[in-house]
Parts: structure tokens; C-alpha cells; sequence
């Protein structure tokens, strides 16, 4: 079996990075940074943000694994006194796949035919870099609003917990297949209407941000900001991959949330 391991950067990280590549090679495996079967990151959700980003052409064939050297992760939910225990795992036993849907978005130009298509592990914003951003919002092919605010939010599931959460947005079980739509500071009065609540399309039910001012946009995915001019479209729905977790042990998702949220009491 081929691994990686990858760090925030920081000394503890690193030093917990290179311990776990020795016991690693030590049991045999071998050391794949380009093809690897499981990425293991050390760090926090945001490392484990990063590898996701480095590996989306082989999501089929790489599992990942987090390990937390700050705070109790999302994605990365292992302690570092767990390591050996892991590592051991990792070398001598068949693990259990966990798989997590994803967000595809496809952003097009009004003067190219030219798209890019991006995968989100979190979510997606959409804002203008200057004033509102006023736009139609399409779901499945008909227009249900414009809207005119800060911006919106779409979120998978497990980025449920993140941005999409301080939005005032829902906390979606990562089993359910479907993508989330939340308001930034929406404009609310007799002349501008949006529905105000966070809303959950499910697969196949596409959504499309079409801008209605020639502004320039600022599309965030997950943790890398691309500036845009001239956009006809964003869409955004389920995609068909899928995000691997190697699962060593069962952690529920409703003990992580707990955990992160309310603490022990
Ligand atoms: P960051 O600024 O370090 O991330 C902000 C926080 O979000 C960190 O504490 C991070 O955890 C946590 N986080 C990441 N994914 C999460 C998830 N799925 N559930 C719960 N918490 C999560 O930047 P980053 O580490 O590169 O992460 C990028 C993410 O930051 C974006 O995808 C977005 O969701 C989030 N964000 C949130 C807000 C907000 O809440 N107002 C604003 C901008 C961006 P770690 O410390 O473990 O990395
Ligand atoms: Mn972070």
C-alpha cells in the first residue's frame, strides 16, 4: 500500500508528520506522494482541506485520514496519542470506507464557451467584490429569486458544520446526498424579496447563480478565493464522486458535532 502524510506546517504537525512516515515505512509501506491509496493529515480540518484539493483527480482510489494537533476536527478526528494505534491499523488491517457527498460547481463566462468545473469539500461562496451582489437564483431550471445581499453560501453536508453554520444554516448528517443554499445579509424589504431560510436541494436538483449586474465576482471554494469578471452562471449540485474516509473506528458524526459545539457537560 502507497501513503502520504501531510502537515499545517507547524512544529508539532511536522514532527507528528515524520513519526508517522518512519512506523509507516518501518511496517513496509511505501512512500507515494503522486498516487497514493490513504493521505493521512496531521493538523486540522483546513490540512485536511488542502490534501483533499491536491487529490481530487484520484478520489476513487485514495482514502483520507485526519489527525487533530489543535482542536477536535470535522474531517480531522484523530488525537495524536492515537497514532500508534493508527498507524498500526493503517499496516495490518483492511479498513472501512466512509464515503461523504461533495459539491460541483461550474462556473461559466459570458464571453468564452469556456467553464471551469471545481469540487468543494465545504462549500462554495459567491460574492461581489464591490457593493451587493444582485442576482437570479435558479433551482432546477426556474427562477425563484433575486437576490440582492452579501452574497450566498452552498455547502455539502459535512461543510454543513462550517461557514454554512454561522450563516444560520442547518447541520446536515453527512449521509444525506443534497447541497445547502444559505443568505449573507440578504436585502429584505418591499422592493427586494429572497425566502430568507437556508434551503436543502437534494441530487440532480441543480441551482444556478446567474448574476444580474456586470460586477466582479469573488467565488470562494472552500479555502482558495478566485476573482471573477463577466460571469453568466455559477452552478452548483451534488456531485457524482465522492470524498473516501479510511474509518479505523466509529466516531459518529452527532458526537462530533456534539463535541465541537456543546463540550462534554
Ligand atoms: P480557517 O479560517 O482556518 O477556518 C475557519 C475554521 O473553520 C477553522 O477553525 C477550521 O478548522 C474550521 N473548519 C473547516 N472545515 C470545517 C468543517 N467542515 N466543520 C467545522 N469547522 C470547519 O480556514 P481553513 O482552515 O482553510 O478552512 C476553510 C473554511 O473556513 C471554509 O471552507 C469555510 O467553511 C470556513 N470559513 C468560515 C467562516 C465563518 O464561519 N464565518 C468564514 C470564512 C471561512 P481547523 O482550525 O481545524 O482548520
Ligand atoms: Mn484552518
Amino acid at each position: 500500500m502507497r501513503f502520504t502524510v501531510t502537515s499545517r506546517g507547524d512544529d508539532v504537525s511536522n514532527t507528528l508528520q515524520q513519526k508517522i512516515k518512519r512506523y509507516l515505512l518501518d511496517f513496509g509501506l511505501k512512500l507515494d506522494e503522486q498516487e497514493p491509496d490513504i493521505v493521512i493529515t496531521v493538523g486540522g480540518d483546513g490540512t485536511l482541506l488542502h490534501a483533499f484539493h491536491r487529490y481530487t483527480s484520484r478520489l476513487e482510489d485514495t482514502a483520507f485520514v485526519g489527525i487533530h494537533t489543535g482542536h477536535l476536527g470535522f474531517y480531522a478526528d484523530w488525537v495524536p496519542d492515537e497514532v500508534e494505534k493508527l498507524v498500526i491499523h493503517v499496516a495490518k488491517t483492511p479498513y472501512q470506507i466512509v464515503e461523504y457527498p461533495l459539491l460541483e460547481v461550474v462556473v461559466r463566462h459570458t464571453d468564452e464557451s469556456e467553464s471551469k468545473r471545481l469540487l468543494a469539500l465545504n462549500e462554495c461562496t459567491v460574492k461581489s467584490q464591490e457593493g451587493s451582489l444582485v442576482s437570479n437564483v435558479e433551482i432546477k431550471g426556474d427562477v425563484f429569486e433575486v437576490f440582492r445581499g452579501d452574497g450566498l453560501c452552498i455547502s455539502t453536508p459535512s461543510g454543513s458544520t462550517a461557514y454554512n453554520k454561522a450563516l444560520g444554516g442547518a447541520i446536515l448528517h453527512p449521509s444525506l446526498a443534497s447541497i445547502q443554499i444559505s443568505e449573507m445579509a440578504s436585502i429584505n424589504n418591499r422592493v427586494y424579496r429572497t425566502i430568507g431560510s437556508p434551503l436543502v436541494l437534494p441530487q440532480h436538483h441543480t441551482c444556478l447563480i446567474k448574476p444580474l449586474n456586470q460586477v466582479e465576482l469573488q467565488v470562494t471554494i472552500d479555502h482558495f478565493t478566485l476573482a471573477y469578471k463577466r460571469v453568466k452562471s455559477i452552478q452548483c449540485r451534488v456531485a457524482e464522486e465522492k470524498i473516501r474516509f479510511a474509518r479505523f473506528r466509529p466516531f459518529p458524526f452527532w458526537k462530533r458535532v456534539k463535541e465541537s459545539f456543546i463540550g462534554d457537560s
